[in-house]
């Protein structure tokens, strides 16, 4: 349920519906936007039916939920959500959302400090915003390269932020969430564990954004309500990730659902990037996967890059060489400013 108020409400009153709401036993999420006052009421709602909310002051309308999804959708919270990553507690920012698009590039896989401390250098410099590296990787078969782990997480954020950049890593379990949160600027949910319920609760009690990847065979409705599990945990730094998913065409790793970026953004708040290196696996494709995105008005675009492909540890095939990830960049940039966004 959603209860609106009056442009003219006080805060007296928003703190005795606040509080009535909670002596229901229900939670009450509050969302001050510059025009409206929402609250998003969370719990058993059949409590609410009998209550004359609607007869309490400073309440203008009491709206049942439309959407499964309370917290991500736009019922709640009409404006985009911005996202901020920083780069450590006070270094740079990079923002998602409301106008503001970044791309995160970096290799599948942290390999070491001098690969790594490479490929940072060529992203940077072409106009990356956030360096990305998996620690812990989530392979297909338990024989693959599983990540270098503590080691890995301490080289990414040292290379990053040497270079004024955030860093964004994949956590695959709660357990791993705090050791995660200490060099991480940003935690990755990965495809496979989109719906790791105890996992979204785990990040969704940090104060540290979170990038969630559409698992491989979820809906969008299944994207939001995992999103759903960060946000009712209170954590409302969300950004969700478009990366394919599983079809009957084989000739790509995924088919890229490119019309989930406005289908999204139309339902949620929440900024929407895409991953054309992992929804296409294939470097020829990624490149117009990546301005389609632009055009179609996606917050960024995640793109693996390494400088010796042929070496790499993980999704070599797929990785962008730094010159064609550079050339790729001026094509981006060209194109937001097309759709009045600007990288940064
Ligand atoms: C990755 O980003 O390296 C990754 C494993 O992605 P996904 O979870 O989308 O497969
Ligand atoms: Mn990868």
């Amino acid at each position: 349920m959603i209860i609106v108020l009056k442009p003219d409400s006080t805060q007296q009153q928003i703190d005795a519906l606040m509080a009535r709401i909670r002596e229901l036993g229900l939670r009450a999420h509050l969302s001050q936007g510059e025009q409206r006052t929402i609250v998003g009421v969370i719990g058993e709602e059949e409590k609410l039916q009998a209550q004359p909310l609607q007869a309490m002051p400073g309440v203008e309308q009491v709206l049942p939920i439309l959407k499964p999804y309370k917290l991500a959708s736009r019922q709640m919270h009409p404006a985009d959500t911005i996202v901020t990553v920083k780069a450590g507690s006070n270094g740079p920012e990079v923002k998602f959302g409301g106008g503001h698009v970044s791309m995160i590039a970096g290799p599948c896989a942290i390999e070491g400090e001098e690969v790594l401390a490479e490929i940072a250098r060529s992203v940077k410099s072409a106009g990356a915003g956030i360096l990305r590296g998996g620690a812990f990787k989530p392979r297909t078969s338990p024989y693959s390269f599983q990540g270098m782990g503590e080691p890995g997480l301490k080289i990414l954020r040292d290379v990053g932020h040497s270079l004024g950049m955030p860093v964004v890593t994949e956590v695959m379990d709660p357990r791993q969430v705090a050791l995660v949160e200490r060099y991480a600027d940003m935690f990755q949910i990965g495809a496979r564990n989109m719906q790791n319920f105890d996992l979204l609760r785990e990040v969704g009690q940090c104060r540290k954004p979170v990038l969630l990847k559409r698992g491989m065979a979820a809906s969008v409705k299944d994207l939001l309500l995992s999103a759903e599990y960060v946000l009712s945990e209170g954590n409302s730094q969300v950004v969700l990730c478009e990366r394919g998913v599983r079809t009957f065409e084989d000739s790509t790793r995924n088919m890229l659902d490119m019309a989930a970026v406005p289908n999204v953004q139309g339902q949620s708040h929440l900024p929407v990037i895409v991953d054309p290196s992992h929804a296409t696996g294939r470097p020829d494709l990624i490149p117009p996967m990546s301005r389609a995105a632009i055009a179609a008005g996606a917050d960024g675009v995640h793109v693996e890059v390494h400088c010796a492909p042929e070496k790499a540890m993980s999704d070599g095939a797929q990785a962008l060489r730094p010159p064609q990830f550079d050339a790729l960049m001026k094509s981006l940039k060209a194109i937001a400013a097309v759709v009045g966004k600007t990288f940064h």
